[in-house]
């Protein structure tokens, strides 16, 4: 049931996308003074090394947020939110290269004033050990809520939050096909319960009719609401299956992934409209490297 282990991934392109529309959200969001709830659906383990043994085998790392860092000033001029992405990074790794990747919860904390708070779900028993014991580190008190809930479930309790202001991320692994239902389910509710909050949901683009459906279902969502949407996709290869000299299958890997905001900051599609030509530059594999950005309400 849980075989996907972030720590391979941490960092990739996917990563890009998710953190650096996650920054910039919560960096608008953080402007007004009344307290913030964040909730983060699906956890992870928090902390992330790029020179252990995940993320050398996989690699994925070089290809996402490493390429942003080797193209940093003087070389090229970052659009303004990769550069807080990319500082975000840095900030935790203070003369040492890059070998830690903030996860979610981390970029979260960061970002938050005392008097917000962050309520993480994490159902994988090692993951959930490993974010227990970073988060204990950051002595962030109650202000920092590690649950071993199930996440789409776990969320309904604290909507609507006590000061009527969350942002809501929700980043399941889609190993199993019924998230993609369940991501439906919960963000419905979600309006239902809170009809102002800040809905922020990250999907692979793979084939599957599921994954497909799913970006095209939460724009109708978001319309029979009332509310306003944005939809970002960033696009690095090819996702074609291809057969080596020797006969063998060869799999690209995840070529694709987008993000779907429902109640996105006013100032985010204008921030992504300068930074995604920047990722599909920076991060493309191959000449079908693209992106997509599309908004209404
Ligand atoms: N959001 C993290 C980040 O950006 O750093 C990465 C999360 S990873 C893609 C998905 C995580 O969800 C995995 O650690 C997995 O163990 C966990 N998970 C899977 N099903 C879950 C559920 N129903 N509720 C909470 N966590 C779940």
């Amino acid at each position: 049931m849980f075989s996907y282990r972030h720590a391979f991934h941490a960092g990739n392109h996917a990563d890009v996308l998710k953190h650096a529309v996650l920054v910039a959200a919560l960096q608008y969001l953080t402007e007004k003074d009344a307290a913030l709830t964040v909730l983060d659906t699906h956890a992870g383990a928090g902390l992330y090394r790029l020179d252990g043994d995940y993320a050398r085998t996989s690699g994925e790392a070089s290809e996402g947020i490493l390429r942003l860092i080797a193209a940093e000033p003087p070389k090229a001029p970052l659009a303004p939110m990769l550069q807080a992405y990319v500082d975000m990074v840095r900030a935790f790794n203070q003369g040492t290269g890059t070998k830690v990747y903030p996860g979610s919860p981390f970029i979260i904390q960061r970002l938050l004033r005392s008097h917000d708070k962050l309520k993480l779900f994490e159902l994988h028993p090692t993951d959930l050990r490993a974010l227990a014991g970073n988060v204990a580190q950051l002595e962030a008190g109650r202000q920092v809520a590690v649950l071993h809930e199930d996440g789409f479930e776990g969320v309904k309790k604290f909507l609507p939050p006590p000061a009527r202001r969350a942002l809501l991320l929700c980043d399941p692994s889609y190993e199993m096909k019924s998230d993609y239902g369940k991501v439906l389910d919960m963000v419905q509710d979600a309006l239902k319960r809170f009809a102002t909050g800040t809905y922020a949901v990250w999907y692979p683009i793979i084939p599957r009719p599921e994954a497909h459906d799913l970006p095209r279902r939460l724009k109708t969502m978001a319309q029979k609401a009332g509310k306003s949407w944005l939809h970002a996709t960033l696009t690095v290869k090819s996702g074609k299956i291809t057969e080596t000299a020797q006969g063998q299958t060869k799999r690209p890997g995840l070529p694709a992934s987008g993000m779907f905001l429902i109640n996105p900051p006013h100032t985010l599609k204008a921030a992504l409209q300068a930074a995604l030509p920047q990722m599909v530059e920076l991060l493309g594999q191959d000449r079908n490297a693209t992106h997509t950005l599309e908004a209404g309400g």
